[in-house]
């Protein structure tokens, strides 16, 4: 095997499913697994999450959706996103619900599944995808005329994990559309944040993605979360390294005194940022090692104050709150988010799941 590989513990996974669900009693969860599963490995979180009750799953592209078919899985999916009608074929030939917010796609959807059934997305304010409120009965009966079945009709906050008014504003927006609909469709809207906040959590279907992984929507507090990957790694090479020597490309580091620098065998295609040349840390027997030099596409070095095997492991990510080595810390200093660091995880990283 690979000397990184992830850690991904099931047994944290479905205990934030089971939080995220209790928040939510009496709707039922459409699982988000887009992205590989925000990099946790998308067949076997989405076979995990099943498991635990979920009873749908989500992906962006019909590309994702193809994969867990592929994997055996025959679980409604819902693709999220407007479908393009150049994807129709695709969504149709896998199963896959799609969204509908264009007429266009819901003609190539009803030519490639005639009778299909699709769902339905309201722009109640976030202003990317989505039929404006004031046009939802009129597509609706649009989609229906195709004759498509219209399975569930939904929307997306913008600031669930900040704004608490504006999330109300966005759920009073979508209700009032939906209830002007001349029948009673299921409803749904709540992502991770707004699960947590409460928010949405009484409609028929919630959508939680971050949570699952335990990484906490708002970066600041464990929420009550459990967070689910862990990222090891092997050196590859341990050497002694007089003053003075340059290390990696741009020879941006040089050796301040005799240093030892450990070589680790993954870099910025697997998913580590370049931004941590210099300044990234991994964890090293309960402490730090900085990286020294730049990452580059596959090797990181790391400056160690005292020589150590190849058997030595190292913790390239920890799964807690740590401002150097977690997702979520990281993400803050590089100022982004951890969905970011999480879903760039590469998969050619090996996956080991406990
Ligand atoms: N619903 C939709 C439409 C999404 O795009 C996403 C993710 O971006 C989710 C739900 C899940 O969101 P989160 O990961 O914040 O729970």
């Amino acid at each position: 095997m690979r000397p990184t590989w992830l850690e991904i513990d099931l047994g944290a996974l479905g205990r934030n499913y089971r939080r995220l669900a209790r928040r939510a009693a009496g709707a039922r969860v459409i699982a988000v697994v887009k992205a590989n599963a925000y990099g946790h490995g998308a067949a076997a979180v989405a076979r995990a999450l099943l498991g635990c009750g979920a009873e749908r799953l989500a992906v962006a592209t019909s590309g994702e959706g193809a994969g867990l078919r592929r994997a055996g899985i025959d679980a409604p999916v819902l693709l999220l996103g407007s479908l393009h009608p150049d994807d129709a074929e695709d969504a149709a030939r896998w199963g896959l619900t799609p969204t509908l917010a264009t007429l266009e796609a819901a003609r190539a959807y009803a030519a490639a599944r005639p009778g299909g059934g699709v769902q339905v997305k309201v722009d109640s304010g976030m202003g990317r995808v989505g039929v404006p409120p004031g046009e939802l009965a009129g597509f609706v009966a649009a989609v229906e005329e195709l004759g498509l079945e219209v399975e569930a009709v939904y929307t997306h906050f913008a600031v669930a994990d900040e704004d608490e008014v504006e999330t109300r504003r966005q759920l009073a927006v979508f209700l009032e559309t939906a209830r002007a609909l001349p029948r009673r469709y299921p409803l749904h809207a709540a992502n991770s944040a707004a699960i947590l906040a409460g928010l949405g959590t009484e409609l028929d279907f919630v959508r939680p993605g971050v949570a699952l992984y335990g990484l906490p929507p708002d970066m600041r507090t464990a929420q009550g979360l459990e967070p689910v990957l862990a990222w090891k790694a092997r050196p590859t090479q341990v050497k002694r390294l007089p003053a003075g020597h340059g290390v990696g490309y741009g020879l941006s580091y040089r050796s301040q005194g005799e240093e030892w620098i450990a070589t680790l065998p993954f870099g910025y295609a697997d998913g580590f940022p370049r931004a941590l040349s210099n300044r990234g840390w991994v964890r090293w027997r309960g402490g730090y090692a900085p990286v020294a030099g730049r990452v580059s596409m596959d090797q990181t070095t790391v400056r160690l104050p005292e020589p150590v095997g190849l058997d030595e492991v190292f913790w390239v990510a920890t799964p807690d709150l740590d401002e150097r080595t977690s997702l979520t810390g990281r993400a803050r200093a590089l100022n982004t988010i951890h969905y970011e660091l999480a879903t760039a995880l590469s998969p050619r990283l090996p996956r080991v799941y406990r």
